[in-house]
């Protein structure tokens, strides 16, 4: 195929193992790992976890990515959409409240695919860095039930800096108005899961706090206030990203300021713990 699927629109040439645009993917799904993960936020995970396959490779690519061994690296295991469809059938099996798609934007044709091999009852979660053309996020119109897109900065100098973006903001935030219109109002079953909505994700990233409130602003000004916020904390440095000041973790301060902020502005705010972040753990890619 010639790939237009995401904002880069390389226009690359893919094949089912092997690509030439800027994710370097073929066409056939590549997965690091598929299994129930805790730490999401509570009205996903939920007591039994939510069923994430992570997808390998990354059309945004971030130079400071948790998940660098997969999004930079591209470990995983190739598999055919039936293999994938198993992968999907087995998780659900395992009790989750729900089937997370992480990073899946390269991949879109072939979880359609797989889905029409296997759909499961359990909602689906399109868990994405924000950067989504409207063509690829219409596709996804009647079968993803949960988007969990980040916004993560509106600074064109950082989308350049640290994601070789400079139209970040501008695509992410179209695309996440796309994401409500399609979701509608969140909608929670008895014990506070989600069962439908869309969940805003701001990580706060160390010496950026003044592009954090710009980014709550725009939230504030032009998203339902019942949207979930999640305001995370859990930034934390890795040694292949050398950009200055992306050397260490956020402060007790920044993380305050931004939160401060956010309550300030009346959103529906999701705070992290510290404990509670120096928790998160960055799962074992090892196809699980
Ligand atoms: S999904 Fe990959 S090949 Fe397709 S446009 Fe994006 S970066 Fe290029």
């Amino acid at each position: 195929m010639i790939c237009t699927l995401c904002p880069r629109r390389c226009g690359a040439e893919r094949q089912e193992e092997s690509g030439q645009g800027f994710c370097r993917m073929g066409t056939r799904a590549v997965v690091a790992r598929a299994a129930p993960h805790l730490w999401e936020e509570p009205c996903i995970s939920g007591s039994r976890g939510s069923g994430t396959v992570f997808f390998s490779g990354c059309p945004l690519g971030c130079a400071y990515c948790q998940n660098h061994s997969i999004s930079h690296e591209r470990q995983g295991r190739r598999m055919t959409d039936a293999e994938l469809a198993d992968v999907i059938r087995d998780l659900e099996q395992t009790g989750v409240h729900n089937i997370s798609f992480v990073t899946g934007t390269h991949f879109v044709p072939a979880i359609l695919n797989a889905l029409k091999c296997y759909r499961p009852a359990v909602p689906m979660v399109w868990n994405t860095g924000g950067y989504e053309t409207l063509d690829t996020l219409r596709m996804l119109e009647g079968t993803v039930d949960i988007y969990l897109p980040d916004l993560k900065h509106v600074s064109p100098r950082l989308g350049k800096v640290l994601c070789a973006a400079p139209d970040y903001f501008e695509v992410a935030s179209a695309a996440i108005l796309e994401m409500l219109r399609q979701t509608g109002k969140p909608v929670y079953d008895e014990n506070g899961i989600m069962l439908r909505g869309t969940v805003i994700r701001h990580l706060v990233l160390p010496g950026c706090t003044g592009d954090s409130i710009r980014v709550l602003n725009w939230i504030a000004e032009n998203t339902p206030k019942d949207t979930p916020v999640s305001i995370m904390r859990q930034y934390t440095p890795i040694p292949e990203c050398t950009i200055k000041g992306m050397d260490r973790r956020i402060t007790d301060a920044e993380y305050d300021r931004v939160v401060e902020h956010a309550l300030d502005l009346g959103l529906n705010a999701l705070t992290q713990e510290k404990e509670a972040a120096e928790a998160c753990y960055i799962p074992d890619f090892n196809l699980r």
